[in-house]
């Protein structure tokens, strides 16, 4: 279907695909354990990869080691060459890859494609970055002496990817770590390992062209055993993991127990807020694309909506005119905008969420059933849906990955709807449509949005890969992408020089040798 087969061969994606990658070597073909993959569009079978063993995680991080010994001692800009032959190869399989992260992931084309283009653009980003990892110089209160700080290549980073943007959170990871002098390993998610290991051939084809050795950048294929083995590793200095907060809290306490660095990316409950200065033709596109966009199924995606009281029924009846029409099915269909869910787990947790807050009290307005027919092949496209909620409910309080959308009455002055804003465990993303500057200015300040991602007059889903990206309190506290987000993948040293004939002691200390 949609050309799928030749989209495969030109990838050098097979039916059987091994477990690991070094960057030049695959090995462990010949696993035993392995896992079959299909496509959450119609059901099909798409191909299998083998799970790797301990052994092979072993001689990944011992080749990886050995890389970075070579790889560290590359200046930083050349490093930055190759990363520009990453990007200009990702430009050239721009279209396969797309369709290969759509059909298995699920996501609509257009949104494949543009998965695509975020590892370009972070491989131009990091491209510039190779020339600009700056410090500061400071100035020594000691005379005839001089200070600065440098920052050094950290070592091997172990990359953790979830099913939901296969390819792009690794490459804002690996591509800043590469030009940083650090090597990568990265375990994807298991429900989506085929377009990494598609990934995995464009990288091997500049390793080679270049004459590089292998362990730069390496795959490993598992679930949570090999991400646990990361996290424990203390030859991993930093681990950046992209996923759900209860993975959070594992990794987080397995490598904080070790004392090394985590990156944590992990679920958010996001809010979209309307006062009743709020531009409402505006609005509402990004309220539903924010909702319904990916089925739900983005960190950033709009679960809740906070509505002032005075136009309450407006946004209701508006969005009950545009939830019939949305045009949900396969991803691949040009003008769908509503793909499937990523497995039969997640129906069932959007069935199930659905009947948690009816319990507690919730309305649900339209949406909710599982789509069944010829055009709903797989079994995984649902109905998005809209419930009149309270934030305080259990069922609103938890991010339930699927396309479900609470509608939340505040009254009052903005400060009220920022308190139920704040009123969550996670703090990703957030944003406010308004025209006042007030409401603005206050939702922006330091007694407003908790979020790493606080917007004004555009929604909370996606991002610019310029700005750092992530958030605070359960969603884990990382930040990656732009910004100066790079700095984490390097370990920074202070450095002092004297040049003087004296050596001066600090806090005025005397003594004869
Ligand atoms: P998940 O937590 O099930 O899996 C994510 C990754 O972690 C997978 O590679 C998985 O194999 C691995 N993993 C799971 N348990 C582990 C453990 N104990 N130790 C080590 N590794 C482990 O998440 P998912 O279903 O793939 O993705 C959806 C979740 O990811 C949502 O919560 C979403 O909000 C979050 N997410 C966050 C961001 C962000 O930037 N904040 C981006 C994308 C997705």
């Amino acid at each position: 279907p949609h050309g799928i087969k030749s989209v495969l061969r030109e990838l050098g994606v097979e039916a059987r695909n091994p477990a690991f990658s070094t960057g030049l070597k695959w090995g462990g073909a010949t696993n035993t354990k392995t896992r079959a993959i299909h496509s959450p569009a119609d059901g099909q079978l798409i191909g299998e990869v083998s799970f790797a063993t301990a052994a092979d995680y072993e001689q990944v991080v011992q080749t990886a080691q050995e890389a970075f010994q070579t790889w560290r001692l590359v200046p930083a800009p050349k490093r930055g060459e190759i990363v520009r032959q990453i990007g200009n190869k990702l430009r050239d399989y721009k279209e396969p890859l797309g369709k290969l992260v759509s059909y298995e992931m699920g996501k609509i084309l257009q949104e494949g494609l543009g998965e695509v283009q975020e590892m370009i653009d972070i491989c131009d980003f990091a491209v510039g970055l190779s020339r600009q990892l700056h410090g500061f110089t400071m100035h020594s209160e000691r005379p005839a002496h001089r200070m600065y700080d440098q920052y050094h290549p950290l070592g091997v980073v172990g990359i953790i990817s979830a099913f939901n943007f296969p390819v792009a959170v690794w490459s804002w990871n690996a591509m800043l770590a590469a030009v940083c002098g650090d090597v990568s390993i990265w375990k994807p998610s298991e429900k989506t390992p085929l377009v990494a290991v598609a990934v995995q051939h464009i990288i091997r084809d500049v390793l080679k062209e270049n004459e590089l050795p292998e362990g730069i950048f390496n795959l490993i294929i598992g679930d949570a055993e090999i991400g646990q083995l990361m996290a424990a590793d203390g030859r991993v200095p930093l681990v950046s993991a992209t996923g759900s907060t209860r993975m959070g809290k594992k990794v987080g306490e397995v490598v904080g127990a070790r004392l090394g660095r985590a990156l944590l990316e992990l679920g958010g409950n996001n809010a979209i807020i309307l006062t009743e200065h709020a531009d409402l033709d505006i609005a509402m596109r990004a309220v539903v694309f924010g909702a319904v966009g990916t089925a739900g199924q983005r960190c950033t995606t709009t679960r809740r909506l906070i509505i002032h009281d005075s136009i309450f029924e407006d946004v209701k009846q508006r969005l009950l005119t545009i939830y019939p029409k949305l045009p949900i099915g396969n991803p691949l269909t040009e003008g769908t905008l509503v793909g499937p869910l990523i497995d039969e787990a997640a129906v069932r947790g959007f069935s199930e969420a659905l009947a948690a807050v009816q319990q507690e009290g919730g309305k649900l307005l339209i949406g909710g059933q599982i789509l069944t027919g010829d055009q709903y092949p797989g079994g995984n496209y649902v109905q998005p849906a809209l419930v009149e909620a309270e934030n305080y409910y259990h069922t609103v309080q938890e991010e339930t990955f699927a396309p479900i959308l609470y509608l939340i009455k505040y009254s009052g002055d903005v400060e009220a709807a920022i308190a139920l804003q704040n009123g969550v465990r996670q703090g990703l993303s957030s944003s406010i449509f308004t025209l006042n500057m007030r409401e603005a200015e206050a939702f922006l300040s330091q007694a407003g949005s908790d979020c790493g991602i606080a917007n004004v007059n555009i929604g909370t889903s996606g991002a610019e890969i310029g700005g750092a990206f992530g958030g605070e309190k359960e969603t884990g506290g990382g930040r990656e992408s732009g910004s100066d987000a790079w700095k984490i993948y390097m370990r920074r040293q202070t450095n002092t020089i004297n040049y003087s004939r004296e050596l001066p002691l600090a806090q005025g200390i005397k003594f004869d040798i």
